[in-house]
């Protein structure tokens, strides 16, 4: 791979391919993946690119391994644990391990995020129903998840 990956407007980098945001499953809408570094065996973490338009979401999902994730395009919204926040561009999210989270845009936008993760790393686990049901619990919660 050539040392400099070439900003190519609109949130696509030169040499790096815009993915489907995973390989099969339903629980997520209008999301791409780039992988803007594969890892290396001295560095061996992912650093992710997503994209997800208006109206889509990512999983709603927790595993073992963390993320640490950068707004750097949009507005939206995330849930970390039992709160939803507000996030926009260069705003920092850490999520911690097996942490229950989402992430979304807000009307109009669309929401890119960069997102760390370790090259070896757990499968996502989904809510089950006893675990969906204690997320809406919390209002704000409820009003905000997308399965
Ligand atoms: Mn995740």
């Amino acid at each position: 791979m050539e040392p400099v990956s070439r900003w190519a407007e609109n949130f696509r980098w030169g040499g790096v391919s815009v993915l489907a945001y995973k390989e099969n499953g339903t629980h997520f809408k209008s999301i791409t993946r780039q992988v803007v570094f594969e890892g290396d065996p001295e560095l061996p973490c992912q650093w992710r690119y997503f994209e997800v338009e208006e109206g889509g979401y990512s999983t709603l999902e927790r595993h073992e391994h963390l993320h640490v994730v950068m707004i750097i395009r949009g507005e939206g919204r995330c849930l970390v644990g039992d709160r939803v926040h507000d996030v926009r561009c260069f705003d920092v999210v850490r999520v911690p391990a097996l942490t229950w989270h989402q992430f979304q845009p807000v009307s109009g936008e669309i929401l890119g995020f960069l997102c760390l993760v370790n090259v070896e790393r757990d499968r996502p686990q989904l809510p089950d129903a006893d675990a969906l049901a204690a997320l809406r619990a919390v209002p704000a919660v409820a009003a905000f998840i997308k399965t």
